[in-house]
Parts: structure tokens; sequence; C-alpha cells
């Protein structure tokens, strides 16, 4: 068999018939390489959210509401679907817009099936009025079956070979309903059962992500974002050279471009580091989900579908040789400090486990601790919580809060044991005052906590102190070196 390419393609790429468009040629280009692909997408975009709340309307009785959405719903995926065909035939894409007309008629008659099969639970659970987790996992559950059929059958048209797999034949998890564990043993199986046949015959598999179903059939979803978790299970299953996450973004970044238009494309980084950044805005996906493939030395590759021809970032399991200390800076906004004031009691044991006590009470996750003597000092997202978490606290303690701080994270594996990168990292921004400093358990994060005003300047100082020389395997300076030649001339 030829080499085996996942590839996920996320809300945006398959979000219309265009989008949809450009994803198989894409995929093409995958299979004119000579590659095997098996290809896994998400709903179209939005449509996860609508499902939810058409779920949320029908179990406070708003049959009608809910059943608004769907309809909603339903006309875009006939419109997409006879889209799709009308451009592969070369016919006229006006007639797709046209309700009542034979083409969009005509267009599968099984998305109406799937919709009348969705509205009959939709009326059932207005009926009933209890949405328990199962059902709500039944309902999302559609947004990825129906874009994945849809899509095999846009790249059947397409010369593609395209051929659908219900994922919830072979993505086998426990019963917890909207987080359901993945049995891998049992997924490496069906997969050899029912996808490697179709690859080894050159189809290209197209499978939606997100959902799986328990081993009695009972439909089941994997927590939202799911469906990079789908590809990593699906490449880990199949013994992938490769796992080609599709996005939007060209791939990890060393700063925010917006904030600092020097930032630099990373090509590489390792599974770590990628972990650090996740948490931050580098919202290009969640590391956990990427485990499956990481464990097995199957290379994660971020890439761009507006933008193929760019490489992206490969995540490994171990960096290569770096010579910057640093990777990449993040930034998180919106911070809220709480400083917690105890003169006697902070040591005494019991008492920190009383501080968190409250956060979780609350629901509310802590970013970043210090403690000193006398005080802790913590981060959190700023919520509306926070006036009665401070009152809560206040019973253990004096408590102060303040909200519009900033935490920047500096992450690279190189930084492990080096002398002297503090003293550089201040000393590019010796005119800003920091809050609150932490390095990592993990030895690969430094972060600090500063103003939010002074975020965007500090970022750009940081960025200046040390991605002046990059280290060219590791950052795309191509991009930098054309546009200094480019400025020279003008
Ligand atoms: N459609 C699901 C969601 O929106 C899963 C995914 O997109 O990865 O959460
Ligand atoms: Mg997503």
């Amino acid at each position: 068999m030829k080499k085996l390419v996942v590839m996920k393609f996320g809300g945006t790429s398959v979000e219309d018939a265009v989008a949809i468009h450009r994803t198989a040629g894409i995929v093409a280009g995958r299979r004119e390489k000579g590659l095997q692909p098996i290809v896994v997408v998400s709903a179209m975009a939005k449509v996860t959210d609508q499902l939810i709340a058409a779920a949320n309307a029908a179990a406070r009785a708003d049959r009608n509401g809910a059943l608004a959405i769907t309809a909603r719903l339903r006309s875009r995926h006939k419109e997409v679907a006879c889209r799709l065909t009308a451009q592969a035939r070369g016919e006229e894409m006006s007639q797709c817009n046209d309700v009542t007309g034979p083409a969009y008629a005509h267009s599968q008659t099984w998305i109406d099936a799937e919709f009348d099969a969705l509205d009959e639970i939709l009326r059932g659970l207005a009926a009933v009025g209890e949405l328990t987790p199962r059902i709500s996992d039944m309902i999302v559950s559609y947004g990825e079956r129906l874009s994945s059929r849809m899509i095999a059958e846009a790249f059947a048209v397409r010369g593609l070979d395209g051929v659908h797999v219900d994922s919830r034949a072979c993505i086998i998890t426990d019963a917890q309903h909207a987080k359901a564990v993945p049995q891998d043993v049992l997924i490496e199986e069906k997969l050899k059962e029912q996808v490697l046949p179709l690859a080894s015959e050159g189809k290209t598999v197209v499978m939606g992500g997100f959902i799986g179903s328990t081993e009695k059939g009972v439909t089941t979803t994997l927590g939202r974002g799911g469906s990079d978790f789908t590809a990593a299970l699906i490449g880990g299953g199949v013994h992938a050279e490769a796992i080609e996450i599709w996005t939007d973004v060209n791939g990890i970044m060393t700063a925010d471009p917006r904030v600092c238009p020097d930032a630099l494309r990373v090509k590489t980084i390792s599974f770590e580091e990628a972990a650090e950044l996740a948490y931050f805005g580098a919202k290009v996906l969640h590391p956990a989900t990427i485990l499956p493939a990481v464990q097995k030395n199957i290379p994660v590759l971020v890439l761009n579908s507006r933008n193929p021809e760019n490489e992206g970032t490969r995540i490994i399991s171990l960096a290569p040789h770096c010579d910057s200390p640093f990777k990449s800076i993040a930034v998180k906004k919106r911070l809220t400090i709480i400083d917690v004031v105890a003169s006697r009691m902070l040591m005494s044991h019991g008492y920190l486990k009383a501080i968190f006590e409250v956060f979780d009470k609350h629901k509310c996750p802590v970013d970043m601790v210090s403690t000193s003597e006398v005080s802790i000092s913590l981060t959190v997202d700023s919520n509306d919580r926070i006036p009665e978490i401070a009152a809560d606290l206040s019973r253990l303690a004096d408590v102060k809060y303040e909200g519009r701080k900033a935490l920047v994270c500096m992450v690279g594996e190189n930084i492990r044991g080096q002398n002297g990168i503090a003293a550089q990292v201040f000393n590019a921004i010796r005119h800003v005052n920091v809050r609150m400093i932490s390095q990592g358990a993990s030895e690969i994060n430094m972060s600090f906590m500063i103003e939010e005003d002074d975020a965007d300047e500090a970022v750009r100082s940081l960025h200046a102190a040390f991605f002046e020389k990059p280290d060219p395997e590791i950052f795309e300076v191509e991009a930098r070196k054309s546009a200094t030649a480019e400025a020279s001339v003008r």
C-alpha cells in the first residue's frame, strides 16, 4: 500500500462549496504525490453550535425554535451539496439558489432523510423536556455525519475515489457522553477491518471527526474541537506516515503577527512546546488531542488550507537542536490577579487547599500561582464571578484583586538549564512593570504577568531581543529576508 496520510479539515475548511472544492484540490495534490489520504472532517463551520442551540431550544419546549434552526441547516446542507455536484459537472450553480427548483430538490434525498430523523428527535425532546447527555450527543453528531458523507460524495464526483465510512463504526469509546474516552485497541481493529481495505484499493476514505460510538452502538462525542483527536486516533490506529491538520493559519508563529509584524513561522516544534503554547492565544490545536500520534512518533503538521503551498508547522516528539532559546512568545490577556494575604496562617497545613476549594466551588480555573511567606497571588481569566470568589476568600484572609492584566509566556526547550536567560528576558523589558513571575515545572516555559496595556510593546521588545538572528533550520527566515530586500530596494 502507498504511504498513508491522515488529513483533517476543520469547520472553516469545509464551510461551503468553495471551501470544500479547495479541500478537494488539496487532497488531490497529496494523491498526485503518491500518498494515500484518509480524510477526517469537522462539521461545516458553526453547525455544531447551531445543533447545540437547537437541542437547548427543544429542551425548553421551544419546538418551533428548534425546528427553525434545523430547517436553516437543512437548506444550507442541501444547497452546498447541490453546488458541489453542479460545480463538478460544470453546470450552472445558480440553479442551487432556488429552494423549490429541481436541482435543489434532487440534491441528495439522504440529506432530507437525515434531517427528518433529527427533527423527530427534537420533537420528542420538546415533548419530554429532558436533555440527557446521550441525546445531546445524538443531536450534535449530525454535524459530522452530514459533512463527512457530503464531502465523500463531492470527492467521488471529482475523481478522487471518495468513499464514506461512518466514524461510529470505528471510533469505539466508553459511554461518557460529551467527553467519551476512545478505546485504542478496538479502534485499531475496526480501522483494520473497515478502513485499511478501502485505502489499499486506492479509495479516499472520508470520515467525520468528533463522533464515535460505544461497543453497543450508542453515539458518543469526544468533546468540543474533537476532530483533531479523531485524526490522531486514526493516524495512530493505521500507523500513518503523518497527520495533517488543515486550518486557516500558517501554523505556529514566533508571536502574534498582528502585534509583531516581524513574527516568523516556526517550522518545527516539539510536542511539549506546542502543549505549553496551546493554552495561550495560539489556538492552533489542543496538543492533548494529538497525543495518540505523538506517542507513536507520528509527526503532526499544522497547515493552512487557504495557503496550501505553505509548509506550516511540524510537531514532533523531540525537538531538534535550535540556536535560539525560545520558539515562541504567547500572550494571554483579560486576566485578573488575586492577592490573598494572611500573615499567620499561610503555611499552616490545609490552608492552600482551602483557598483552592473556593476556586473549585466557583468552577474557576487558576492560571498561575506564586507564593511568599505571607501571601499567595493567583491569576484567573477575568469573569463576573470574581467578586463572589473574593468574598469567599475573604473569610480566609485579606483579599485584593485587580483586572486588566496580561500573561506573557515564552516557550522553548533550549532554556532548560541555561544560565542568564531570565536576565536577558527582563533586561529586554526593563521599562515594564512585572507583577508575577513563574518558571513552569516543565522548565521550558517562562511566564510573567504585566499590565495589559504594556503587553503589545513588551512582545515586540522581547521578539526583537530573541529573534534577531533566528535559526534558519527552525524558523522561516526566507520571508523576512525577502521583506528586507524589498525594503532596501525601495
Ligand atoms: N464540530 C465539533 C466542534 O465544533 C468538533 C470539531 O470541530 O473539531 O466542536
Ligand atoms: Mg475545530
